[in-house]
């Protein structure tokens, strides 16, 4: 996958993110433009939204740290061992910042 490609799909991402944050952290136009879109979902279950939340700020960092990559030319490099993430994986999640071998290990030391 090409730089221009990826800095579009990650843009995307992120503004979709954006958007998901404001709704998840209440802001009012969000919120009411979410409820007009799927009527009925559980914003009231506050556990669940924090959780939406947790994800949706983690994944947000995620894809600014990888824009960040492409910017400084490390785009689909693993942070980890230097050796060129796979661009299937990186069609799948774009904002992959480590190749599947080190995206384990990391894991397991979670
Ligand atoms: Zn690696």
């Amino acid at each position: 996958m090409d730089d221009t490609t990826a800095r579009e799909r990650l843009e995307s991402m992120q503004a979709e993110l954006d958007r998901s944050i404001r709704v998840l952290t209440g802001d009012p136009v969000a919120v009411r433009e979410r409820s007009a879109a799927d009527a009925g979902s559980d914003l009231t279950d506050a556990d669940r939204v924090q959780a939406m939340l947790d994800v949706a700020v983690a994944q947000r960092r995620a894809v600014s740290a990888a824009l960040k990559r492409i910017d400084d030319g490390s785009y689909g490099q693993c942070v980890d061992c230097g050796k060129p993430v796979p661009d299937g994986r990186l069609e799948a999640r774009p904002e992959a910042a480590r190749c599947v071998h080190c995206q384990a290990k990391q894991e397991r030391r979670r």
